[in-house]
C-alpha cells in the first residue's frame, strides 16, 4: 500500500496544504522553523498517534493553527488500483473525529483498518530528528533490536513468546486436567465398584425374593392342601356326627322305651312277689298239711293198730 498524499487543514503551522508522495522517495525542506517536522506530526497524527508529547504538543490547541477552532489531517492511500482516504479531526474541546472513505468511524475501527492494511504502529516507521545518531551509536544487540522492531520480528518474538507463554498455561492446565482426569477417573472407578456391588445386590436380592415368593407359594399351597384334607375330614366327621346323633336319638329311645319296660317289670316282679309270698304260704301250708295228713295217716294207722289190737 502506498501513501499518495497528505492533505493539511490548519494543522499546526499549516492552514491549507497537500503533500505529494512519489513511489520513490520525497524530501521535505525548507529552513529551520518552517515545518518540516510538522509534517511528521501531521503523519503520526493521521496515523492514530493519541499521545500529545509525540506530536510535538503540550495541549490540543497547538495542533490547530493559531486563531482557527479546529484542524483535520487525510492520508490518502494507493493499494491494488483502489484509492483509500482517512481523516483524522480535531477541536478545541479535545473531540475527535475519524472517518474511513468518508465514513464515521472509532478508534478501534480506524485502527483495525490500517492493521488489515499491514500497518504495524506509528513508532516503527519514523525515525525522529536525532534518532539516526542513537541508532548509529548503538552496540550491534541494541541494532539488532531495533531492526528486529521496525521488520516486525520483535513483535513475531513477542508472539512467539507470548505464545509459550500461554503454552506454558496450557500445560499447566493440561497438567491440573489430568490430575483432575486422574481424581475423576478413580472415582469413576470407585462409582463403578459401587455399581457392581449394587447391581450383584440388586440380583442376589430379586434371587431372594423369587426363592421367598417360590417358598410362600410352597407353604400357600401345603396350607392349600391341608385344609382341603381338614375340610374333607369336617366333612366326614359331620356325617359321623349326623349317625351318631341319629344313633345317639334311636339309644335314647331305646333307653327310655327299657326305663319303661323296667318300670313295667318293676310292677309285674312286685306283683309276682306279691304272688309268691302267697304261694309260699299256700306251699308252707300245703307241707304242714302234709306232715299233718302224715300225721293223720300215722293215727289212722295207730287208730287201725290199736282198732286191730282192739
Ligand atoms: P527545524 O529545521 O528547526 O527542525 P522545522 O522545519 O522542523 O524546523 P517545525 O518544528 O516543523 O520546523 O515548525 C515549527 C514552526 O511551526 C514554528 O514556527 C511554530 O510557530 C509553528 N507552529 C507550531 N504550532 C503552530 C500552531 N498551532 N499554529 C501556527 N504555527 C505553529
Ligand atoms: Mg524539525
Amino acid at each position: 500500500m502506498l501513501l499518495k498524499e497528505l492533505i493539511l487543514k490548519n494543522f499546526k503551522s499549516f492552514k491549507n496544504a497537500s503533500i505529494r508522495f512519489s513511489p520513490s522517495f520525497t524530501a521535505v525542506v525548507g529552513p529551520n522553523g518552517s515545518g518540516k517536522s510538522n509534517v511528521c506530526d501531521a503523519l503520526k497524527f493521521g496515523f492514530g498517534e493519541k499521545r500529545l508529547k509525540k506530536l510535538r504538543a503540550k495541549k490540543v490547541a497547538d495542533l490547530i493553527h493559531r486563531g482557527e477552532s479546529s484542524s483535520s489531517v487525510s492520508l490518502l492511500f494507493e493499494d491494488e488500483n483502489k484509492f483509500y482516504q482517512l481523516k483524522r479531526s480535531i477541536r478545541k474541546d479535545g473531540k475527535i473525529k475519524y472517518e474511513v472513505n468518508e465514513k464515521s468511524q472509532n478508534l478501534s475501527s480506524y485502527k483495525e483498518f490500517l492493521r488489515r492494511k499491514g500497518f504495524k504502529g506509528i513508532d516503527t516507521f519514523i525515525i525522529a530528528q536525532g534518532e539516526v545518531t542513537r541508532i548509529v551509536l548503538m552496540n550491534p544487540k541494541e541494532r539488532r533490536t531495533f531492526i528486529d522492531e521496525i521488520s516486525g520480528i520483535a513483535e513475531f518474538e513477542e508472539k512467539k513468546k507470548e505464545a509459550l507463554r500461554e503454552l506454558s498455561v496450557v500445560d499447566e492446565r493440561i497438567k491440573d486436567t489430568n490430575i483432575i482426569i486422574g481424581e475423576k477417573i478413580k472415582y469413576l472407578e470407585q462409582l463403578k465398584r459401587e455399581k457392581e456391588i449394587a447391581e450383584l445386590y440388586e440380583n442376589k436380592k430379586k434371587r431372594l425374593d423369587n426363592i421367598r415368593a417360590t417358598l410362600v407359594l410352597r407353604a400357600l399351597k401345603n396350607i392349600r392342601e391341608k385344609l382341603e384334607k381338614l375340610r374333607e375330614k369336617e366333612k366326614s366327621l359331620l356325617e359321623k356326627k349326623e349317625v351318631l346323633e341319629k344313633k345317639l336319638e334311636e339309644t335314647t329311645k331305646e333307653i327310655e322305651k327299657i326305663y319303661k319296660d323296667r318300670t313295667n317289670l318293676d310292677k309285674e316282679i312286685e306283683a309276682k312277689t306279691q304272688r309268691s309270698s302267697i304261694y309260699k304260704k299256700m306251699e308252707k301250708l300245703k307241707t304242714e298239711k302234709a306232715v299233718l295228713e302224715e300225721k293223720i295217716k300215722n293215727r289212722e294207722e295207730k287208730l287201725r293198730e290199736i282198732k286191730k289190737e282192739i
